[in-house]
């Protein structure tokens, strides 16, 4: 019987379920740390969950009614942030898994946000622009009153972009009768985004990958990298990667992936996908259909940039790579990431390595609110401080505790939260 109070997981005992290995991580932590009772039991539960049901009108005169979800798990540091994404495979478990990682994460780098996240069930390739447009006002119309710039802050995250943002932004702004840019990040640059919000996550892996590299004591031209997606987060970090030195070895969509043994030229690699939409016929490298052991090859270091669930306990025995940096939320489970560590392989956690995007993401909140914009070297110089602070910070937490650096990452942001709430006290 659990001594604490917990929220259902739909899928209990189930490694897959990311809600139970964010709680996993949350509860080894909260045992370092001896973190009392009530504080555990706020600190464990999301605040605010809301499942919404949206009908769109679909270009062939039919509605549809799509299940779109909200959840605000911590705003203690400040209002709740995290992205919103579009996808078959949407479910509440996943969404609060991916709001309370926000929490973590926001407190990891000490911006000063909580934790949130929202998701659609529906297949964005199979809807045309205009379909995508009504779903995302609609759904926005429906999570309206829980949003805004001082109370939850909605970002681009799987299949949502920088247009999905505008839309979500001026729908708001519809609504409150002003334009206001600061309840969405992730924006356009026309319309207050910030320089670069689109490569920050990808920096950020790069920058986390630098850090591990010195701890770990290799050089990025001796640097052999796998990259499991090619997105946002996977092609820019791999892109960025490529440019500091380290050699690209591999990167896949979800279709297939490109290999070459003397490296991937990466600028070359992204105009290709950019034209074809897929890696497959890239002409300077082999192409491997999905699902041929793309993430066991040997190399020095793995970055899964993809989605959760892609390193489990059913090969992580075959996984080569010395270091790991999670580019995706949650693409370890709490099984196969123990497995590692206690092999000695270094994770540098999603919570820490993946913690750039929403770091510019808060430096695009600040301009809008400030009305002043700054240089892209300004935002990257700020990045790369706050990146190698909690970088620095979260390795002396894990050789004080003695523990790896993902226990490390939760034990620092859990108890800067946890900090907070003694001193705000308990409103009644
Ligand atoms: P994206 O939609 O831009 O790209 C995802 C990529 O992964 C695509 O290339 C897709 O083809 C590929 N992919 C999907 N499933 C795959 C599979 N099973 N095997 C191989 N490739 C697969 O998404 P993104 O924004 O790059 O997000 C990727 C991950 O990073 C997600 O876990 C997301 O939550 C996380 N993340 C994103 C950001 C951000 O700023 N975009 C910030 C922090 C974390």
């Amino acid at each position: 019987m659990a001594t604490h109070a917990t929220v259902e997981a739909h899928d209990t005992n189930d490694e897959f379920n990311p809600f139970l290995s964010q709680q996993e991580g949350f509860n080894t932590a909260a045992d370092h740390l001896g973190l009392e009772g009530g504080v555990r039991d706020v600190l464990s539960m999301p605040d605010r969950e809301l499942t919404v049901n949206v009908p769109v009108l679909m270009d062939d005169g039919s509605v549809q009614v799509f299940t779109g979800y909200r959840v605000q798990h911590n705003t203690l540091r400040g209002p709740s942030k995290g992205g919103i994404r579009f996808s078959p495979d949407v479910n509440l478990d996943e969404v609060r898994a991916l709001a309370a990682w926000m929490t973590w994460k926001c407190s990891v780098v000490n911006v000063p946000f909580g934790g949130g996240k929202g998701g659609v069930i529906c297949d964005p390739r199979s809807m045309s622009i205009g379909e995508q447009e009504r779903l995302t006002r609609r759904y926005t119309a429906a999570i309206l009153d829980i949003i805004g710039p001082d109370r939850d802050v909605p970002a681009p995250d799987m299949n949502t972009n920088d247009q999905t943002m505008a839309w979500i932004m001026d729908t708001y702004s519809m609504h409150e009768r002003k334009t206001t840019t600061a309840v969405v990040t992730g924006k356009p640059l026309s319309i207050g985004g910030s320089r670069g919000r689109r490569e920050a996550t990808g920096r950020g892996v790069m920058i986390s990958a630098n850090e591990a590299l010195k701890m770990v004591g290799l050089r990025p031209e001796d640097t052999r990298v796998v990259v499991q997606g090619a997105g946002n987060v996977g092609g820019l970090g791999a892109m960025l990667l490529h440019r500091e030195g380290y050699k690209i070895i591999s990167i896949s969509d979800m279709y297939g992936a490109i290999n070459n043994e003397r490296g991937l030229d990466m600028p070359a690699v992204l105009s290709h996908l950019k034209t074809n939409r897929t890696l497959e016929g890239y002409g300077e490298a082999e192409y491997v259909p999905k699902g041929e052991g793309q993430l066991e090859q040997e190399c020095e270091l793995l970055v899964p940039a993809a989605t959760e669930n892609q390193i489990t306990s059913a090969n992580c025995d075959r996984i080569k790579a010395r270091l790991i940096v999670e580019g995706a939320n949650g693409p370890t489970t709490a099984i196969a990431s123990k497995a590692l560590s206690e092999r000695g392989v270094t994770i540098v956690p999603d919570i820490l390595a993946n913690a750039g995007g929403v770091t510019v993401s808060y430096f695009e909140w600040v301009q809008d609110r400030m009305g002043y914009f700054w240089t892209e070297e300004i935002v990257n110089s700020r990045l790369e401080q706050i990146m190698v602070q909690a970088f620095q910070e979260v390795r002396q937490t894990s050789e004080k505790h003695r523990v790896d650096l993902r226990t490390a990452a939760y034990i620092l942001s859990i108890d800067r939260v946890a900090s907070v709430y003694r001193m705000r006290g308990l409103f009644s």
